[in-house]
């Protein structure tokens, strides 16, 4: 499917995306998270060290970041570009790197019922899964699984082997693909996925942790 073009959802997908009274009902052990856009504020990273060592993009905010093609929307020469993208997902761990508000102790409180999987298209585990131990610092490490598919497309096919069916994930163009198959994708709402879609969709970890725990809240 084009994500450019998108077909209407079909009646499966409203039968999924139906809303009743309390909302959906997210089983909890079925459910897995994508790391940067979601958990990781890896953006924001981007554009203070972009102006912190290369004195560029002053004038960028974080809402300029309106697609993927990061070359397309912020006027940074593509090598700086380059740089700063290959450091984020080589030594995330070592960077200023902040979770999204709210991530932690959602997650924290998630980690009490059930183990977490997040599934990220990164080529390299153990820099973000090292970044990911010490951000939700509560959470003991053996429940944290980190699957690094190296390739956004493939992560529909270890989301199936896991037995996944919600996936909270940032990139638009991945969320087809995991509807298509079954997989009910729950779009974090950012900047660069502002197209029309017609997914479940989250503005924030307040808004998803009341899809998961009754009385909404982030817990802690
Ligand atoms: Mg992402």
């Amino acid at each position: 499917m084009n994500p450019n073009n998108p077909q209407k959802p079909s009646q499966r997908h409203r039968r999924l995306l139906s809303k009743g009274p309390k909302g959906p009902r997210i089983p909890k052990d079925r459910l897995a998270f994508d790391i940067d856009g979601v958990v990781a504020d890896i953006m924001t990273t981007f554009l203070n060290l972009a102006r912190q060592r290369y004195d560029k993009g002053h004038h960028l905010r974080y809402e300029h970041i309106t697609t993927f093609y990061l070359e397309e929307c912020l006027d940074l020469e593509p090598w700086i570009i380059d740089e700063l993208i290959r450091e984020l997902i080589d030594r995330p761990h070592e960077l200023p790197v902040e979770p999204f508000p709210h991530a932690v102790p959602v997650l924290t409180r998630l980690a009490q019922e059930v183990p977490l999987l997040f599934v990220t298209a990164r080529d390299r585990a153990r820099p973000i899964t090292t970044w990911l131990h010490r951000t939700l610092d509560p959470v003991p490490p053996e429940v944290i699984r980190v699957l690094a598919t190296g390739d956004p497309d493939t992560k529909l096919h270890y989301l199936k082997d896991h037995g996944i069916q919600y996936f909270v994930e940032d990139r638009l163009e991945t969320c087809w693909p995991l509807a298509e198959n079954g997989i009910t994708p729950i779009l974090f709402a950012q900047p660069w996925n502002r197209q029309p879609h017609p997914f479940l969709e989250v503005n924030g970890w307040p808004e998803l942790a009341s899809l998961l725990f009754e009385e909404g809240g982030g817990g802690g």
